[in-house]
């Protein structure tokens, strides 16, 4: 399959990876909108969030776990944003089904 994400997760696109496991892994986005921004996907090909159902809804707890412990080891002790794009009002631009990790700096709330 021609996925960006997919290929990033196999290795065979380099990314700087900040946390790898058997389910999922987590790498800088390539344009960072903050100080500190992480991508954090599944290695499964999910397409979007429109995609979780309750057989695979358990990937998503342990992105936020992880996401939880990124924060903490990139010391966004002030609060951090946890975003994720769907479809094309959405924004999503890749597709496969990622969480951004964005913090370092103060939030403007609503987004664009
Ligand atoms: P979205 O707009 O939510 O689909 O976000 C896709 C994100 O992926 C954007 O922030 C891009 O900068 C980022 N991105 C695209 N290709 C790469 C890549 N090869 N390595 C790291 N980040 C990427
Ligand atoms: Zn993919």
């Amino acid at each position: 399959m021609d996925c960006v994400f997919c290929k990033i997760a196999s290795g065979e696109i380099p990314s700087k990876k900040a946390y790898e496991d058997d389910k999922i892994c987590a790498f800088y986005d390539l344009d960072p909108q903050a100080p500190v921004h992480i991508l954090i996907i599944p290695k499964e090909h999910i397409a979007s969030a429109r995609e979780i159902t309750p057989e695979n809804s358990g990937i998503v707890a342990h992105i936020f776990e992880v996401a939880a412990k990124l924060a903490e080891e990139n010391h966004l002790d002030n609060g951090f944003r946890i975003v994720n794009n769907c479809g094309e009002d959405g924004g999503q631009t890749v597709q496969h089904l990622h969480f951004h990790l964005l913090g370092g700096r103060s939030m403007k709330w609503p987004p664009g």
